[in-house]
């Protein structure tokens, strides 16, 4: 992925998208697979917005459902099947334990209905439907669960995961980028430009030097989720078109459970969920307006208090120490007068010439990162209708760079070849898919890069080289949390970030002043998550 600046203010780009967020890479990957010339700027790092920051779930949503929203449950189980099969390396089936209680009997009437309407609308796709199993066997299925009061038994029934959301993100940028697409990270829209009330371009900021160019675009793509008001404050239009923002949190812990398990909250009814990931459990979320800025959520008090109460009642001997740390994210959706937590997620597509008379803008408001695809689908059709052109859709059809997903003899041989033990070329494949081999071929000529980047890890310094020369990381913190997932484990990575920092200035020029900023910027970042760490 070639980083170029320079390709701004020479000639006129068909689309300009703002925000490299999930919802930006798809439009852009979509454009890119229609031919269209197409220019991607984000402010800070691919997918480091609220797509870093959710459930990590690729689900229609029994939440959903129970907001009556079945279009959107409907959409929604539609596109996780696209997902499977253009991403099966990224995105995988998971099963999911909703635990019945004795007390407390609506559920165990209304969730059989529920249930049911969901393997209808899941008809045609390839995950099995859900059943009901006895107190016995729940507990064979989820031990975990063997000290919960009042257990009666449980339903089980199926969606999917991406664990690394990041990595669709980024694989749909690498993607955009090879089909012709200029993707900039660490570049931020400043400006909107309106000439003869047209939206013709914007202003871009270079983040690594401070440089500011023009770019002129036929037609200017507001796709950036929660930072939507100020993007649209740009051309006077946030009254309008004002999103609602709430805040959701998670908790990551030791992993407690074997699957997937729904639970209700006592104190609101709300569902949340303790979800096995990586090694790990992510537990969550809470849904809570928030006027702030999206770049400082962090889980407060109260967020943490209502959680580990309502896991108490499931886990009595759940404590606040178990905490390894905390996420927090910034949901934007489209207000409806409701309360937060019964908001739809459901997308709305502005076309500004049509509602506000402003031609050449369009924005991208609300949505979840399951529909990501279909969200694209929608912008780019209407994106051609406004260019002329008539191209068809094509994302549905081919698979993310990194698909399909490694077989074991490959990755058995690969071991051989490399001389790196099993479980470190497993390691690569999950997060790379097929794409592990470019990371093996980076270190074919240097064998120092095959060494881990902190012993007793699996990460290895080759893709540290890989991450920059082929993914554009430029901070130590896209390769901690979005490239790599070193930052994602109990310690969040701050045992190797001394590492990544040296060796990533050795590859990127920084001097001594550089490298301890850098370390700076992430221990900054890391904190946020350890408020809650015993
Ligand atoms: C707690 C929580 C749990 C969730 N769980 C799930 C789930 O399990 N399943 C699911 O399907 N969905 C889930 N979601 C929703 C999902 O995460 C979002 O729908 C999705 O990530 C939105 O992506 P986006 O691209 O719109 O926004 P973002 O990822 O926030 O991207 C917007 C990007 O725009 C950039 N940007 C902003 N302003 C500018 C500018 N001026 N110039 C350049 N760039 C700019 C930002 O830096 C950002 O990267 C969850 C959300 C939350 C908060």
């Amino acid at each position: 992925l070639k980083r170029d600046f320079n390709a701004l203010g020479q000639g006129t780009f068909d689309l300009i998208v703002i925000g490299g967020g999930i919802v930006g890479a798809g439009v852009a990957r979509d454009a890119a697979l229609r031919g269209l010339n197409t220019l991607l700027v984000e402010k800070d790092d691919f997918g480091c917005g609220t797509t870093s920051r959710s459930s990590r779930l690729v689900h229609g949503g029994l939440r959903y459902l129970r907001m009556f929203d079945i279009k959107l449950v409907h959409q929604d189980l539609h596109e996780r099947e696209i997902l499977l099969n253009i991403a099966p390396h990224l995105v995988h089936r998971l099963e999911f334990v909703i635990p019945l209680l004795r007390s407390r009997p609506l559920y165990r009437f209304t969730l059989p209905f529920g249930l049911r309407l969901y393997n209808l609308l899941s008809h045609g796709t390839s995950l099995p439907s859900s059943h009901r199993l006895s107190v016995g066997e729940t507990l064979r299925l989820e031990p975990s669960l063997s000290d919960t009061a009042g257990l009666v038994g449980a339903y089980v029934y199926y969606d999917c995961q991406s664990e690394y959301t990041e990595r669709v993100c980024i694989e749909n940028i690498l993607d955009a980028s090879s089909n012709g697409t200029c993707v900039l990270n660490h570049a931020m829209m400043t400006d909107v430009i309106v000439k003869d009330n047209r939206v013709n371009g914007i202003v871009v900021r270079d983040m690594q030097t401070g440089e500011e160019r023009q770019a002129q675009g036929r037609i200017i793509l507001n796709a950036s989720g929660p930072w939507a008001n100020a993007v649209l404050q740009k051309v006077g239009l946030e009254r309008k078109h004002h999103i609602r923002k709430t805040k959701g949190i998670h908790l990551i812990t030791d992993k407690m459970t074997n699957n997937a398990l729904v639970l209700f909250a006592r104190r609101d009814g709300r569902l949340f969920f303790i979800i096995p990931w990586l090694d790990y459990s992510l537990i969550g979320t809470t849904d809570i307006d928030y006027p702030g800025d999206p770049a400082k959520a962090q889980a407060e008090r109260a967020d943490v208090d209502y959680l580990v109460t309502e896991i108490r009642h499931y886990f009595p001997g759940f404590k606040e120490n178990d905490i390894l740390y905390t996420q927090a994210g910034i949901r934007a959706l489209v207000p409806h007068g409701r309360k937060a937590s019964s908001t739809s997620r459901a997308h709305r597509l502005i076309d500004h010439e049509r509602r506000d008379s402003l031609p050449g803008f369009v924005s991208i408001l609300g949505g979840k990162h399951t529909a990501y695809r279909v969200i694209a689908e929608e912008a780019v059709d209407l994106v051609c209708q406004k260019l002329g052109i008539e191209i068809a859709c094509r994302t549905a059809q081919t698979p993310l760079p990194g698909a399909p997903a490694v077989k074991k003899e490959r990755l058995e041989t690969a071991a051989r070849e490399s001389g790196l033990p099993l479980k470190m070329v497993a390691h690569l494949a999950d997060i790379y898919g097929s794409r592990y081999t470019s990371v093996l071929e980076l270190a074919a000529g240097d064998k120092r890069l095959l060494d881990p980047i902190v012993p007793g890890r699996q990460d290895i310094l080759a893709q540290l080289k890989h991450a920059i020369v082929e993914e554009s990381a430029l901070s130590v913190s896209d390769f901690m949390v979005r490239r790599s997932f070193i930052g994602l484990g109990p310690e969040q990575g701050l045992d190797a970030v001394g590492v990544v920092a040296q060796e990533m200035g050795k590859l990127l020029g920084w001097n001594k002043t550089e490298v301890e900023k850098q370390i700076k910027d992430y221990r900054a970042e890391a904190a946020l998550g350890q408020r809650f760490r015993s």
